[in-house]
């Protein structure tokens, strides 16, 4: 079992970082772009556990097997480093850390290597701090950016990096991986990528917890009981409870064991008040936590609203006659019967209402819960 293994559908980009990592077009920074859930991060982590790996002949390198492959996978090699913005934001001087840190030498492998998650994420003047670092790398250092593409990130750190370009797997090859590295049933698996659109992430957790599964059929039928004003006021409200919880879900249990791992390495005492020294390293993670949690809100809401469009898409798909290949196979009488009431460029008229309340929801300030009940109204069934 090699590295390469889980990059299912992804044959093009393997061959190309195959090759880079027996030496050939290897160059100190890279830019990994791909629609989420493409497995960008994955692809990354691959690439540096082969670039470090122990085997003596090229060819074999990323042999998934040699201790350096299994520790850079499980991310606990000290030489590279995973950044993620998605988690909480970098800060300037966590940047200034990086950048420092990428100019040591590697301690133990070949390469000390920094992957940088979510490069799009990080504030202009944070890519600034690094922009140096990346432009004049020291001779043993190699940063691996990831963006879903590249015009996400900034021109000057884009035109620095060589791009490796991943695209959506098809809805089968997640399900085969989901099969094969989750133990997945393999129909709920198919079900799973399916409804997931082949987000690998999303398509795991539909078919590991059944909650997710529920919350996101209840989204996709929102439209079929939309009828009048206090019908969309309601659907509104519903839509912004079932993206609040699903983030809760996956934030709650993460934020316990952060604070019970910080109290641990600060030596906390078991019981009794906190010397304020940890107190307010408490406070701090704390503060984390919370401009974390209001940032997967806007993520799951996203995901949300891109669950209801897939509800339109499968409308329109039927409308067109083509019906062939539905997201939500399940529902395809109530799907087909709403087909015949509508015409296509109603439902087009109302997937750019969906589209129109994410851009509003992660580009602008505005409340989630007003972008979700314009856009309810302007889904109502006549
Ligand atoms: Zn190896």
């Amino acid at each position: 079992m090699t590295v390469w293994d889980d990059l299912q559908g992804q044959a093009p980009v393997v061959a190309q970082l195959r090759q880079a990592s027996q030496g050939e077009g290897l160059t100190h920074a890279w830019l990994f772009t791909g629609p989420p859930g493409s497995g960008r991060s994955n692809a990354a982590k691959a690439f540096a556990a082969a670039l470090n790996c122990e085997q003596d002949d090229v060819t074999l390198r990323g042999c998934g097997e040699c201790h350096t492959c299994h520790t850079i996978l499980g991310e606990t090699h000290s030489d590279v480093t995973f950044v993620r913005t998605e988690k909480l934001t970098i800060t300037i001087a966590e940047a200034r850390e990086l950048v420092a840190k990428a100019g040591d030498r590697p301690s133990t492998a070949r390469w000390r290597i920094i992957v940088v998650e979510d490069a799009d994420r990080m504030p202009e003047r944070t890519t600034n701090v690094l922009l140096k670092a990346i432009e004049e790398p020291t001779p043993r250092t190699i940063w691996m950016l990831c963006a879903p593409s590249p015009a996400d990130v900034l021109v000057t750190i884009r035109s620095r990096c060589r791009p490796v370009t991943l695209r959506l797997p098809p809805a089968a090859d997640v399900a085969a991986l989901l099969v094969r590295r989750d133990g997945v049933d393999p129909e709920l698996a198919e079900r799973a990528a399916r409804a997931a659109q082949s987000h690998i992430g999303i398509a795991r957790r539909l078919a590991q917890d059944a909650g997710a599964r529920e919350r996101r059929l209840e989204t996709v039928r929102a439209p079929l009981q939309l009828r009048g004003v206090t019908a969309a006021i309601m659907m509104a409200e519903k839509l912004v409870k079932i993206a609040t919880d699903e983030a809760d879900s996956s934030n709650v249990e993460r934020d316990a064991a952060e604070k019970a791992a910080l109290l641990a390495s600060l030596g906390a005492p078991d019981t009794g008040t906190l010397p304020p020294a940890m107190r307010s390293q408490l406070k701090q993670l704390e503060d984390d936590q919370k401009r974390r949690a209001k940032r997967s809100i806007t993520d799951s809401l996203d995901r949300t609203l891109t669950d209801l469009l897939s509800f339109y898409r499968d409308v329109l798909v039927i409308q067109l006659g083509n019906a062939v290949d539905l997201v939500n196979v399940e529902l395809r009488g109530e799907l087909e019967e709403y087909a015949a009431r509508t015409t296509p460029e109603t439902t087009l008229a109302r997937m750019d209402a969906v589209n129109t309340a994410r851009v509003r929801i992660t580009t602008s300030n505005v409340a989630p819960l007003l972008a979700v009940e314009s856009m309810a109204t302007s889904l109502i069934q006549k």
